[in-house]
């Protein structure tokens, strides 16, 4: 998609440094980390909400988190780790392209699910 920025970093049209990439997704480190790691899981194609997914994107989307688990090393994911997908105004999503944070290396005060 034209002018998404996150469309622009997994294309290569504007460079950043990629902690990981395949055919399916890069992350990135977040540039306004909210933790001691903050990453962006970004998916390759444009949707902004998991309510416009495909089956094939869903489908996509496990692949995605099957694999962020298997990245402990370079992701300090050892001790624990939280993942949050913001959609849409309420949960100030900023970006409107897809993407899973992934916080960790630290204790995490707020838990969302308690
Ligand atoms: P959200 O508010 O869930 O849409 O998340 C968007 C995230 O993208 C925020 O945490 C921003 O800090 C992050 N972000 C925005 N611009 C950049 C950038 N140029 N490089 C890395 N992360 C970015
Ligand atoms: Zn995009």
């Amino acid at each position: 998609m034209q002018d998404c920025l996150f469309c622009k970093f997994a294309n290569g049209e504007i460079p950043v440094t990629k902690v990981y990439e395949d055919e399916n997704f890069i992350i990135i480190r977040d540039i306004n980390p909210q933790c001691k790691n903050h990453f962006l899981a970004i998916p390759k194609k444009h949707y902004k909400l998991l309510a416009e997914m495909t089956a094939e994107d869903s489908q996509t989307l496990g692949l995605i988190l099957a694999k962020i688990p298997t990245l402990c090393n370079e992701l300090e994911l050892q001790n624990g780790y939280r993942l949050v997908i913001n959609q849409g105004d309420d949960a100030g999503q900023t970006v409107p392209h897809l993407h899973i944070h992934i916080l960790s290396g630290e204790k995490m005060g707020w838990n969302p699910a308690r």
